[in-house]
């Protein structure tokens, strides 16, 4: 019965919300690894053995938010704050190129001292200096315009995760003056000015349900984003939930299964926060249907202040100097790294 779910799911890319509540409520070992197999297969067909790196540069730890499950938000006072200059960035840039990057993503808090402008002309400079590498954005949301100017600089994705399509999930998640139709617009305007667009969600993130998430399968399935990042939620102390568990591994690996099946091409990152849940995390999650990693590019020094959560890696396989210990893991799963842009097929 829940294989004829994962069947149709990869015949149609779609199910109801109750078909996808079903499908959650069915999870168990046998079937999370039939959907493993279902999803690697697509990942193969669509990607061979090809894994796609990106390197990530944590560029600023400042934000103006306040999300209960972030260790950045602006009331965790404990936070360490750094803001990189551009000067740091493209010197993080010229670092990834030699090792294989074709694609920087440049994420951060929502930091109002860093001026729209700048980001703008960053944008613009990495492009002009490395013709053949994608810029990807994640930077929380910014207007209309701000979204132009950057796609106008050259910009080629932004990564946005809508974070749970329920709206009352999405207020026991965030303070009252962020909502998801806020967020929704941004991620409406991003289609619109021709990114290609991440969203996703946490794994385990209070609250959460089968029936929150069957609401964010469903959204994901219509929106359809070229990238989806998914990761298991896990608190930090300095948090309104630090007292909350973190997220399933397992599950989080099913999910990824689901979401390959469902849309057999998009860009699936085996994250951070899977990797920093278990030793071999982000394997299991290559396994399970991912073509996507994301060492991370930022000056070591600054790496241990961009706490999202506690005990986040960002040593070792996930860091980018690290890139010959990741192709030796990849390889042990009969993966290799793609050094290629990666960007969504079709486009
Ligand atoms: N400010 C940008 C934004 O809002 O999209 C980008 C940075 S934000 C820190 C990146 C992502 O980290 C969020 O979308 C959220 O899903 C994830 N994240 C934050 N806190 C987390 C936690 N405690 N556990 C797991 N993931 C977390």
């Amino acid at each position: 019965m829940s294989t004829e779910l994962l069947i149709k799911l990869r015949e149609q890319g779609q199910l109801s919300r109750p078909e996808f509540r079903r499908l959650l409520a069915a999870w168990e070992p046998g079937l999370q690894a039939e959907a493993a197999v279902l999803a690697s297969e697509l990942r193969e067909q669509h990607y061979g053995r090809r894994v796609f790196i990106r390197g990530l540069l944590e560029i600023s730890s400042y934000c103006r938010r306040n999300c209960f499950y972030c260790g950045i938000r602006r009331g965790n006072t404990r936070a360490q704050r750094y803001r990189m200059s551009p000067e740091q960035i493209l010197a993080c840039c010229k670092a990834g190129y030699p090792l294989g990057f074709r694609t920087f993503v440049l994420q951060g808090g929502e930091d109002t001292g860093y001026p729209d402008e700048l980001i703008r002309d960053l944008v613009q400079e990495i492009k002009s200096r490395y013709s053949d590498c994608a810029v990807t954005l994640s930077l929380g949301e910014k207007s209309f315009l701000a979204y132009k100017d950057f796609r106008e600089a050259g910009a080629d994705r932004y990564l946005l995760r809508h974070e749970t399509a329920d709206a009352a999930h999405f207020a026991k998640l965030h303070p009252g003056n962020q909502s998801l139709q806020s967020r929704l617009r941004c991620l409406q305007d991003l289609r619109f000015l021709g990114y290609q667009v991440g969203s996703g969600f946490m794994v385990g993130s209070p609250f959460q349900s089968l029936e929150t998430l069957s609401e964010d399968l469903f959204f994901l399935s219509e929106f359809k984003p070229e990238m989806i990042g998914i990761g298991p939620f896990l608190p930090h102390h300095d948090t309104p939930f630090a007292d909350e568990k973190p997220g399933s591994m397992e599950f989080t690996l099913f999910l990824l299964s689901v979401l390959r099946l469902m849309l057999p091409k998009v860009l699936l990152p085996a994250t951070t926060a899977l990797g920093s849940i278990h030793p071999t995390g982000r394997e299991n999650g290559v396994l399970a249907g991912a073509n996507v990693i994301m060492p991370n590019l930022s000056p070591q020094e600054l790496r241990g202040k961009y706490m999202l959560y506690d005990n986040k890696l960002s040593s070792g396989a996930e860091a980018a100097e690290g890139l010959r210990l990741l192709a030796e893991q990849l390889q042990t799963i009969g993966c290799e790294i793609a050094v290629d842009r990666g960007d969504y097929p079709g486009i």
